[in-house]
C-alpha cells in the first residue's frame, strides 16, 4: 500500500494544478483538505469551499471540507500585513498537520505553494516546524510553475476564481 498525503487546499483553482504534480510525480495517495478560516465573508468561504469540492471531483480524490469561520482574529489584527500573512499561514499548517496526525496521514502539503503571490519561504520554514511538531512529514513542493496552467484549467472546468486573497483586509487593499 503507497504511502498518504493530506494536501491543505486553499481554493479550487490552486489545487488543479498541484494535484496533477502529486499524482504524476509521487506514488502518494492524495486527499484534500479544506480549512480556511481566513476567508471572509462567510459567503466567500463557502464559495472557495464549493470551488475546492468541484476541483476534486474533476480530479478524482477524496475531501475533507470543514467549514470553520474566524472573522475576528484578522479583523482585530493590527501588526504589519507581513506579521497577519504569518500568522495566517500557521493557523492553516496547524489545523492540517493535527488533522493529518488524527486520521493517520504520513505527509502533508498545501496548495499554498502554487502561488507566486505568497511569502513561499516562510511558509515553507511555517510549515516544516509544524509538521515536526506533530509528527508528520511535510512534502515540499513548488508548485509555482504551475499557477498559470491551474488558472487555465480552472476557466476550462468553469471554476470560480476569486480577485483576492482572503482575509477581511485584503479584501479592502491592506
Ligand atoms: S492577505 Fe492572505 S495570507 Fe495574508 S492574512 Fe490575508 S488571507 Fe492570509
Amino acid at each position: 500500500m503507497s504511502d498518504n498525503i493530506l494536501l491543505h487546499i486553499c481554493c479550487g483553482p490552486c489545487s488543479l494544478y498541484c494535484i496533477d504534480d502529486l499524482k504524476q510525480n509521487t506514488s502518494l495517495e492524495v486527499t484534500g483538505y479544506y480549512a480556511n478560516p481566513n476567508i471572509h465573508p462567510y459567503e466567500e468561504l463557502m464559495r472557495r469551499r464549493g470551488s475546492t469540492i468541484s476541483a476534486c471531483k474533476a480530479k478524482n480524490i477524496p475531501l475533507i471540507a470543514e467549514d470553520f469561520y474566524n472573522i475576528q482574529q484578522w479583523k482585530a489584527w493590527e501588526s504589519s500585513r507581513a506579521e497577519r500573512c504569518r500568522m495566517c499561514y500557521t493557523v492553516r499548517a496547524e489545523m492540517t498537520a493535527k488533522k493529518a496526525a488524527e486520521l493517520g496521514f504520513e505527509y502533508y502539503t498545501s496548495t499554498l505553494f502554487v502561488s507566486p503571490y505568497q511569502q513561499h519561504d516562510l511558509m515553507k520554514e511555517i510549515f516544516e516546524e509544524t509538521g515536526k511538531k506533530y509528527g508528520i512529514k511535510f512534502l515540499y513542493r513548488d508548485f509555482r510553475k504551475g499557477f498559470r496552467e491551474g488558472q487555465q484549467q480552472a476557466r476550462e472546468l468553469g471554476i470560480y476564481r476569486q480577485k483576492y486573497c482572503g482575509c477581511i483586509k485584503s479584501l479592502y487593499g491592506e
